[in-house]
């Protein structure tokens, strides 16, 4: 056994242990049901190694941290002038706010807010049918992850749907000032839909692989993104990744990692490891409790932090 394999390992027997887990998601119905007991954790090494531990194999559902893969698509398409529709700050605000959206006419702070992420749907809506952008977005996250396996979990997409209320306000919102395209319930029927891609902590850090190497996939070779896109994207998941927690999750684990309200994070070590953790609990900002102390400590055992000295 390496010592990674140890520290991932005990990092898990921890979580496990701990006994204050935060609140899952409820606004959502089928994640308010998932158990709190879990925790689930996957390091892929630069060189391809694994190490998985606690309930790391077991899927769940990815949410906002599909915004990351939904991103590299739009870029893919569109280039760089995705960002005169979506900004790139950080928003200070909660990942459903509204408020900003009217003094700054309709263009989200960021991709990675909930406003963002509908732009970004609205782009990879392109001339597709809603069915074909959901499929190109579940094939892209397949060949990255190199799993066929992973899916679209209907019930939750259904879910979101149904009680979507503030994402329908954010997207007809935008539609007012002409920063969406298409009509909003064919935008969010892509979103909710990525939003609902179950994924497992193994699954998902191998998805984020090319993040972690530069824009390339190290297993096929193939280039995702440019060097300089991975870098940026890199980026973005550190100063807006967390919505109004961003500075915290920079503060405590020091690496690009981006949440989702279903306990799961996905962060990037650049050069050395594509990370996922999960864990149902949320804490106050709507953030993995387990997910980002597992991170933290992952981080200080190891010395990844980004802000630490190299070699
Ligand atoms: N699908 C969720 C929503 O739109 C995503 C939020 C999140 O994961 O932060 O509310």
């Amino acid at each position: 056994m390496t010592d990674l394999s140890a520290i991932v390992s005990e990092i898990a027997a921890e979580m496990a242990a701990a006994p204050d887990r935060g609140t899952p998601a409820s606004y959502i119905p089928p994640l308010a049901s998932v158990d709190p007991a879990r925790f689930g954790i996957a390091v892929i090494e630069a060189d391809g190694t694994a190490h998985v531990a606690g309930d790391g194999d077991m899927p769940f559902s990815i949410q906002s941290i599909s915004k990351v893969f939904s991103l590299t698509l739009a870029l893919g398409a569109v280039g760089d002038q995705l960002w005169t529709r979506v900004g790139r700050e950080p928003s200070g605000s909660a990942f459903n706010s509204i408020v900003q959206l009217e003094t700054e006419h309709g263009i989200p702070r960021n991709p990675f807010i909930n406003a963002g992420a509908i732009v970004t749907s609205d782009i990879l809506l392109g001339r597709n049918a809603p069915r074909e952008a959901i499929g190109e977005m579940l094939r892209f996250v397949r060949a990255l992850a190199g799993d066929e396996a992973i899916f679209i979990d209907e019930t939750v997409a259904r879910a979101e749907q149904d009680t979507g209320y503030r994402n329908m306000a954010l997207a007809n919102y935008m539609r007012a000032f002409g920063n969406l395209h298409h009509p909003a319930e064919h935008v969010l029927g892509v979103y909710f839909h990525h939003c609902a891609l179950a994924m497992s902590c193994r699954q998902l850090a191998l998805a984020g692989r090319y993040l972690m190497a530069g824009g390339i996939n190290p297993e096929t070779g193939r280039s995702i993104v440019s060097a300089q896109r991975a870098r940026r994207i890199n980026a973005l998941m550190l100063t807006c990744g967390h919505y109004d927690g961003s500075g915290e999750f920079a503060f405590r684990v020091g690496l690009p990692g981006k949440s989702g309200v279903g306990g799961g994070i996905l962060a990037v070590a650049p050069g050395i490891a594509s990370i996922a953790v999960w864990s149902p609990g949320l804490n106050e900002r709507g953030n993995s409790q387990l997910g980002t102390l597992a991170l933290e400590r992952l981080v200080a055992r190891t010395g990844w932090s980004i802000f630490e000295p190299r070699g």
